[in-house]
């Protein structure tokens, strides 16, 4: 059997993807230090509680263990925070994963599968956003993404290890079994907190300035079910094991929708009306963020199973109304 180890498999992309590797016959280990994942939301394999700064504990489980690849989903994510605590995400995005790629040089595991970031890009400077677009990150946490996709490549050059970075857009949706679906702590993310409005667990929702310079004034975004994106770890594993060669893609379904369509949808698929407040715009939010996921398609096969929204709704709602976990 394949081993794989998903580090950060107990978060909201990583316990989907260890679901699937699971499925797929996988040797999994979860490596997770809990700071935001869950670990009843690890459906199986081998799970290690353990901190990537702990470079002890890193080196005792790649001694122990013969990883064929590492993907790594552990990473601080929000822009907001990274601006006031920027040290906080060099040091867990850029210091603990360089610690991760120093570990499989020595331990000679030569594949790595990297959640990379649209905002690696920046203020987009055409839509919509291809590989080739400038990346000029606005904020630590896309900073933070895009040196370690040039750590990568000097990994390659020097040791030989091959890696995917993967650029998710808006990362939405749940398990279509409804066994698994989106717990952050705090939620900041439009589709939960719009679903939380629905279930009356927030009181309203805030649309983030609806004066941009879109068809409806508000924010348009690629949203991409959560299970596509794991699809797309699944086709980069083979591609890496095929080809043997370093590559990045930019992950998501080239439709976008604005906050609007988002609000409308969400009370078409849920039959709930909930109190929705124009507000401020949020800082750094540019007007339209869609992916030309085109290279994902043509060199992995990729394709999204689910692009419609109203899927992406319907699966995250199903998560939403049995799960209702208190905040
Ligand atoms: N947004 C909003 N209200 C909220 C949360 C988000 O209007 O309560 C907007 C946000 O300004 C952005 C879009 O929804 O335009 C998607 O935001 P999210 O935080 O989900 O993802 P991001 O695009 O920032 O990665």
């Amino acid at each position: 059997m394949t081993s794989i180890l998903v580090v950060g498999g107990a978060g909201y992309i990583g316990s989907h993807m260890v679901k699937l590797l699971l499925g797929r016959h996988f040797d999994v280990t979860v490596l997770d230090n809990l700071s935001s994942g869950h670990r009843d939301a690890v459906v199986g394999g081998c799970f290690v509680q353990a901190d990537l700064e702990d470079k002890i504990a890193l080196d005792n489980l790649f001694a122990e263990n013969q990883f064929a690849a590492v993907m790594h989903f552990a990473s601080c994510i929000e822009v907001g925070e990274s601006v006031e605590r920027p040290g906080k995400y060099y040091q867990n995005n850029v210091a603990n994963t360089l610690s991760l790629l120093n570990t499989m040089v020595v331990h000679k595991v030569k594949h790595f599968i990297f959640s990379s970031t649209a905002a690696i890009f920046g203020q987009p400077e055409y839509t919509p956003i291809d590989e080739n677009h400038p990346k000029k990150p606005i904020n630590p946490y896309g900073k933070s993404k895009l040196m370690v996709e040039q750590m990568l490549e000097d990994f390659d050059h020097a040791h030989g290890l091959k890696s995917v970075c993967l650029r998710y857009f808006n990362a939405a949706g749940a398990d279509p079994e409804g066994q698994l679906g989106e717990r952050h702590n705090p939620e900041t993310h439009l589709i939960p907190l719009v679903l939380q409005a629905a279930s009356r667990r927030r009181k309203q929702i805030y649309i983030y300035g609806s004066d941009y310079e879109t068809e409806d004034g508000t924010c348009v975004r690629d949203y991409i079910h959560i299970s596509d994106l794991c699809d797309a770890h699944l086709l980069a594993l083979a591609y890496l094991r095929e080809n043997q060669q370093s590559n990045q893609f930019n992950l998501g379904n080239g439709n976008g929708f604005s906050v609007r369509e988002v609000i409308d949808k969400t009370s078409q698929v849920t039959q709930k009306n909930f109190e929705v407040v124009d507000s401020e715009r949020r800082q750094g939010d540019p007007a339209v963020l869609v992916a030309d996921a085109k290279k994902a398609s043509e060199v992995l096969g990729w394709q999204a199973k689910f692009n419609q929204l109203e899927k992406i709704i319907e699966h995250a709602w199903q998560w939403e109304l049995n799960h209702n976990w208190p905040n």
